[in-house]
């Protein structure tokens, strides 16, 4: 319905203000869903947050999908989607962040870690341990009718891994969800956002259809989407900047390939 609307009105000023028309598309980096209160590294929103963020994108005419739907859908329709991701595949999305979405008739991708099924957020040094999804979670989330993809098995720069674990990594991590959810994943997230040539060519002769990073710049690929990460601060006009400077950075469709001639090392923050 939303898209509906949004495709007919085009051309209203109202759309032209609105940088999410643009072609690349906004996704959304989101990790874990609970109680913000300890979180040295800005990556906790509350569930009441998170459900004002989508009354929010609601409230601009956007739904939140999964990635894969995301690039599948048609341009003129994309304009009423925003791409929502769930990094390091928390156990607080089943029971936090789901019900939220489905109250606003939202989707999202879960990139899960399965070689930590039950495990913690080992990989940061301060904080509190989160436990992440167990396998049997991991069915669930896909059964509630989101979309799992993999973040890697253990959550590693995969940029300092030999060529055999970087393929374990990516091809290993896939197979496993495949077992798990009945379906091969279609999307891949490089951990920390880290990434360079060698860890895209990787994610592609895995067999991923895309894969998201934080701030790819020169990579920008479909294998490089970049995203905007949305903490327990974005709220109304946060979110509007932050909308706003993805489509000034973003006017073009992400082509198959990098642009850039060099080898490029690009990080995030997670
Ligand atoms: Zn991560």
């Amino acid at each position: 319905m939303a898209a509906d609307r949004s495709a007919r009105c085009a051309d209203a000023p109202s759309s032209r203000l609105r940088p999410h028309t643009r072609r690349q598309p906004w996704i959304l980096t989101y990790h874990s869903v609970t109680d913000p209160s300890d979180d040295p590294y800005g990556i906790t929103v509350s569930p009441r947050r998170l459900d004002e963020q989508l009354s929010w994108l609601r409230s601009r005419g956007l739904t939140g999908v999964g990635v894969a739907e995301l690039l599948r859908t048609e341009a003129a329709v994309r304009r009423g989607l925003v791409g929502l991701t769930f990094d390091d595949g928390y156990a607080d999305f089943l029971g936090e962040a789901l019900p939220v979405l489905r109250r606003h008739g939202c989707r999202a991708t879960v990139f899960v870690l399965p070689g930590r099924p039950g495990g913690v957020n080992e990989w940061d040094p301060l904080g509190p341990r989160k436990p992440l999804l167990t396998h049997e979670d991991v069915r669930r989330v896909a059964a509630a009718g989101m979309e799992v993809g993999s973040h890697g098995l253990y959550h590693q720069d995969l940029t300092t891994l030999t060529d055999q674990e970087l393929g374990r990594e990516t091809r290993d991590s896939r197979a496993l969800i495949g077992d798990l959810t009945g379906t091969l994943p279609e999307g891949f997230c490089y951990p920390y956002g880290i990434l360079d040539r060698r860890v895209t060519a990787a994610a592609r002769s895995a067999g991923y259809g895309y894969a998201c990073a934080l701030a790819p710049g020169p990579l920008l690929s479909r294998f490089a989407l970049p995203r905007t990460h949305i903490s327990q601060a974005d709220r109304g006009v946060r979110l509007w900047a932050k909308d706003l400077r993805h489509g000034l950075r973003h006017g073009a469709v992400p082509g198959t390939g990098s642009r850039a001639a060099a080898p490029e090392r690009t990080g995030g923050r997670r």
